[in-house]
């Protein structure tokens, strides 16, 4: 019988329960899945309290994993059973077996092991579009990357620091700080007990950044917009703290007219081509050592609450992934 965590109500991590289900074969455009590893995120903590309001109910929550193809639903032709996979962006990954679209899955390289795959397709995907799309980053360029030690962040710091960008990065305690540095920021301010508008002021000489990447929502909104040039980019990609408050659009007028962005991997990636394109680009930069994957946390897959504990509670650094 396969396994997966559920969520009936939304709620706490304790909305989280290990159950028996029924798999079922693929239908038309899925294919079938045994999963080695699967990514736990941010969004998936936004999705069991229902910020992120899920279309029903029961689901079982997760969005990213690797495994390989046990059976292929009709109308797939470009995967067989034996196939090696992963994927972001299908929701249903909190499972040892699943049912997933064909269109959302990549093939795994197979120097890639399938833990490192689950740990780094959402978060690196994400990584790739913030520092190549969103904002073409570059030599020229200084960042500003809050939560800097966390999963998106330590991938963020060493793929900035191969574009040969200067990264100023935040986190919450000195431990962390050590180990964005580490991963290749350039500077890190602990935002626990400095005041990072001041820092960044003294940093850059009054310079201020090109581009800030603000995951954090609540807690460094508006103060985050100090922290730009004239004309820079307020990247806001998430909402650890909370999501921000409605506002008024003039502050940006007044804080050097900046630009907004509120960007989610979904759109970057809703073609096929967008899709094979971000993560082939993310696959080269993992195989040729210049971004490292830290897996810095495992939990079994019954123990999906407590990875939630942990990540809620600023607790893990890098990424997490459950086992089955
Ligand atoms: P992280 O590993 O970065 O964990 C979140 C971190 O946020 C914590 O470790 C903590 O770091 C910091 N934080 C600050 N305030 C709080 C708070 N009140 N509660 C909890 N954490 C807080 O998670 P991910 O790498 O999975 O995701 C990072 C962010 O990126 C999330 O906000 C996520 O939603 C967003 N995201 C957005 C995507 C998009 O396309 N828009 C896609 C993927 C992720 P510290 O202790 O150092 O402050």
């Amino acid at each position: 019988m396969a396994h997966a965590i559920r969520v009936h109500k939304y709620g706490g991590p304790e909305a989280m329960s290990y159950e028996a289900v029924d798999v079922g074969a693929p239908g038309a455009g899925q294919v079938k899945l045994k999963q080695h590893a699967i990514g736990v995120n941010f969004i998936d903590v936004y999705q069991r309290t229902g910020l992120y309001p899920q279309p029903s109910m029961p689901f079982t929550p997760g969005n990213e994993g690797a495994g390989e193809v046990t059976a292929v639903g009709e109308g797939v032709t470009d995967l067989k059973v034996g196939d090696r996979v992963a994927y972001a962006g299908a929701i249903g990954a909190y499972a040892d077996e699943r049912l997933a679209p064909a269109d959302k899955l990549v093939k795994l390289p197979d120097a890639i092991p399938y833990e490192t795959g689950a740990a780094m397709m959402l978060q690196g995907m994400t990584v790739q579009y913030l520092l190549r799309r969103t904002y073409k980053v570059g030599p020229e360029t200084t960042l500003l990357m809050h939560a800097a030690a966390g999963g998106i962040g330590l991938i963020a710091c060493q793929w900035a620091k191969h574009l040969g960008a200067t990264i100023i990065g935040t986190a919450s305690s000195d431990e962390k700080c050590a180990l964005a540095k580490a991963a290749g920021a350039t500077h890190m301010i602990n935002y626990k007990t400095e005041n990072f508008v001041e820092r960044v002021n003294q940093i850059t000489g009054g310079k201020k950044c090109d581009v800030v990447y603000d995951s954090i929502g609540k807690d460094t909104f508006p103060a985050s917009l100090d922290c730009l040039k004239p004309l820079g980019l307020f990247v806001t990609f998430g909402n650890a703290s909370g999501p921000i408050d409605a506002f008024n659009a003039g502050i940006l007028a007044a804080k050097g007219s900046l630009y907004m962005t509120r960007p989610t991997l979904n759109t970057y990636t809703a073609t096929r081509a967008d899709l094979v394109a971000t993560a082939k680009d993310l696959f080269d930069v993992v195989a040729s050592g210049a971004v490292k994957i830290n897996v810095n946390h495992k939990f079994a897959l019954k123990d999906a609450a407590q990875a939630h504990k942990d990540l809620e509670g600023r607790k893990t650094t890098g990424s997490i992934i459950l086992l089955p």
